[in-house]
């Protein structure tokens, strides 16, 4: 069976984790989290970053330190995973969905502004693929509205819009290590950019239970106390060791990514260009990090005979998010700005097609021939 994702390995972890072990210190804060930190506020420009558990913990970290109410309203797009919206539902916070770009799959910055409304706090664009969202409108908005901006860039670690991170633009970003992302911390990991230099101080408390301890760690306070609400927001030290092994390679697992993303596209182009599927599209401002690969079916139901098709051949492809606004949870919690043009229609015909660090080059051709024979 060709699997859809397996993790990311690169030979290293196991040399890091045995240092951290060696260590005597496998809480979080330790050595390998000090390093994944500053690995990471230099390569993407951002005033911090903390390592968190999860994205889900950085999106939950987020919509505290912005003090999220009963009653606010939070901008997302539906066709997203349902952490994004938890983490604001959580506080009390109302969702309201804007539709999709057809194109990127990604929040419709046109449509946004409709949206907004006296009760809107933030927007949170989800970088879909890790493919930009249009960041330079989101912001002009976000500034005209007096409203915070939240990336959900889960997907675009190593993605660039503009020449800059994603992750790194909004008030605040929100990065995933879970396996099934470019680069992972053991399985789960996450980790939150604070680049609002007036959020930084707070987000530290946040993240420590709601103690001062980090500033205690530094020896700029000689005892930490309560301040704040807070949670329990580390990734273990051990972890981080892991996670330091992928930032190390990131540049490698970053290209080998990018060549089996261009083999794909270059292998399903004729049927691009042919009617058959139709294939992800990169706008000119976005350097992206090869997250997925997907295609778009003409439907639903040509798309469940072509994922029929490939598990014959034992290759897994799967489909991805269902609306959040047509969940039950969704429909409680949220409602939908505007008309659903592209979120149900895009989201029912679009096919994930395996791509991990480690798929060889003879399982690739075997996708790639599979459904070339599909559509023969
Ligand atoms: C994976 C993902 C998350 C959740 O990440 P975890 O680290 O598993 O909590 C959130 N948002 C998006 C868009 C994701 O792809």
């Amino acid at each position: 069976m060709i699997p859809f994702n397996a993790p990311p390995v690169v030979g290293t972890e196991i040399d890091y984790m045995q240092s951290a072990m060696a260590s005597g210190k496998l809480c979080g804060d330790g050595g390998f989290t000090r390093r994944c930190q500053q690995w990471m506020e230099q390569r993407f420009a951002s005033k911090k970053v903390l390592l968190t558990p999860s994205c889900t913990a950085s999106l939950e970290m987020a919509a505290l330190l912005l003090d999220i109410q009963p009653g606010d309203e939070v901008i997302m797009p539906s066709y997203t995973f349902v952490s994004t919206a938890n983490a604001f539902v959580l506080r009390g916070a109302t969702i309201v969905f804007v539709d999709i770009r057809p194109d990127t799959l990604n929040i419709d910055e046109s449509k946004i502004e409709a949206a907004i409304t006296d009760k809107t706090r933030a927007i949170v664009p989800v970088h879909y693929a890790g493919v930009a969202c249009e960041m330079d409108a989101i912001m002009a908005l976000a500034a005209k509205y007096h409203l915070y901006v939240v990336e959900d860039a889960a997907q675009g670690v190593m993605s660039t819009y503009k020449g800059r991170a994603l992750g790194s633009i909004g008030h605040i970003g929100c990065f995933s290590f879970h396996e099934t992302k470019n680069y992972t911390a053991g399985g789960e990991g996450g980790a939150t950019l604070i680049n609002d230099p007036t959020l930084v101080e707070r987000a530290e408390i946040i993240r420590e239970k709601g103690t001062n301890r980090s500033q205690f760690f530094r020896g700029q306070v000689d005892k930490y106390t309560w301040r704040d609400v807070g949670s329990s927001y580390l990734m273990a030290d051990l972890q981080a060791a892991y996670l330091w092994a992928q930032l190390e390679a990131a540049e490698c697992i970053n290209q080998q990514r990018l060549a089996l993303w261009h083999n794909y596209e270059e292998a399903l182009a004729p049927l691009a260009r042919a009617g058959r599927i139709e294939l992800p599209t990169i706008p000119a401002d976005c350097v992206h990090n090869a997250h997925m690969f997907y295609i778009k079916l003409r439907d639903e139901a040509d798309r469940s005979r072509l994922i029929d098709w490939l598990k014959e051949a034992e290759i897994l492809a799967v489909f991805h998010y269902i609306p959040l606004h047509s969940s039950p949870a969704g429909r409680e919690f949220g409602r939908f700005a505007g008309d659903d043009r592209y979120t149900t229609a895009e989201s029912e015909r679009l096919l994930r097609l395996p791509l991990f660090y480690n798929l060889s080059a003879v399982n690739q051709r075997t996708v790639i021939n599979t459904l070339l024979s599909y559509f023969a």
